[in-house]
């Protein structure tokens, strides 16, 4: 005989409490559930699972639960730093930075082997109403270990590409005599390893036909982004030849380096500012160059300043506040004098040269 059950049934009521109380035990499991339980879970190495975990550090970050974020930190940064340092350091960041709440969103996910770079950009907001903002753009290295992936090095990456763009040779061999001439300059101070040139591959260097008003090189920044940094060489320019290309080249990188840097850490600076450390770069490498090179670019300057073209006239007029620079040094020293006291001399060239007035609106 089969035994009869005396099935319950459920009330409406008792159906929504259930489900309620569901709910609740489910949210709290969720709470629970927090990094270190699910760091048994295997992650694939795909760009959903690393944009997940993207999510999550978000997330943490957003609540500042700064303890859990280190848990994702990849074990070389946990070993540089302990969680304690770590929580202070952020706690410092964030007195410095007063951001009130921040919203994330992807432009791109890149994988290459066991490294994933996220491409975002973030919109900071700087007061309640977030009607003063901060935007920046930039990568977020992450590195797959143990079948996770982590954070990897914390100062983000300049430029991911892993091949230059496809520029004229002439523009080649000039980027490279300018690596080379800072290179040979860091060495003296054993500061080469930090010397980041990998910016170099995001250049993308083409002749066009410039508005020649506004100069023969110009860093175009609507055509440039955090991945191409797009200079324009005017073609009046293509006889030239190495030496002067890297001396003009040279002002356009750090105009390029300038806008990179605005990019990802969302501060810009001051047009005057802009050109006056594009200007110093040009005296500086015109230091560097050896004895040879220095001597073919004087050998043009003795035409005269009237007969000459304007970078070389450039030249001359750096040349000149160097020899101002000196003469208030009273001393060679290059580094520690020289190229301290040129600086004002450069940004008064700047304020005075209708030029730059125009450009950076000084009228
Ligand atoms: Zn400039």
């Amino acid at each position: 005989m089969r035994k009869k059950i005396n099935r319950h049934k459920f009330t409406s009521l008792e159906k929504i409490l259930l489900l309620i109380l569901g709910i609740i035990v489910f949210k709290f499991i969720i709470s629970f559930v927090n990094l270190p339980l699910l760091n048994f879970i295997p992650e694939l190495k795909t760009e959903a699972a690393l944009k997940r975990k993207y999510l999550v550090l978000v997330r943490l970050e957003d609540n500042k639960e700064y303890s859990k974020v280190y848990n994702l930190l990849s074990n070389e940064l946990q070993k540089e730093k302990s969680l304690s340092d770590y929580l202070e350091s952020m706690e410092k960041s964030d007195k410095k930075n007063n951001v009130k709440s921040s919203q994330v969103y992807i432009n791109k996910i890149i994988l290459d082997g066991n490294a994933g770079y996220i491409d975002r950009t973030k919109t900071n907001c700087l007061n309640e109403n977030c009607s003063q903002t901060k935007i920046q753009r930039n990568y977020k290295k992450w590195v797959y270990e143990n079948y996770h992936w982590r954070v990897a090095n914390t100062p983000a990456p300049r430029c991911i590409r892993k091949e230059p763009y496809n520029i004229a040779p002439e523009f080649e061999r000039a980027l490279n005599l300018m690596k080379q001439r800072f290179n040979d300059w860091y060495k003296q101070y054993n500061t080469e390893n930090l010397a980041d040139w990998s910016y170099l591959n995001c250049l993308d260097i083409q002749y066009s036909n410039t508005d020649k008003t506004e100069g023969i090189f110009t860093l175009d920044e609507e055509g440039s982004n955090i991945d191409r940094l797009l200079i324009k060489v005017d073609y009046s320019y293509r006889n030239n030849d190495d030496l002067l290309t890297a001396f003009v080249l040279v002002h356009e990188t750090t105009h390029a380096n300038n806008y990179l840097n605005s990019i990802m850490s969302g501060d810009k600076i001051s047009c005057v500012e802009d050109e006056v450390s594009s200007f110093y770069n040009q005296l500086l490498l015109g230091g560097l160059f050896n004895q040879e090179e220095r001597e073919s670019l004087n050998r043009r300057l003795q035409k005269g300043y009237n007969n000459l073209n304007n970078q070389l006239k450039i030249s001359w007029d750096l040349l000149d506040l160097k020899d101002k620079a000196r003469k208030i040094c009273r001393t060679e020293d290059f580094n520690n004098c020289v190229m301290k006291e040129v600086i004002p001399l450069i940004e008064d060239m700047v304020r005075n040269n209708p030029y730059y007035q125009k450009q950076c609106g000084l009228n």
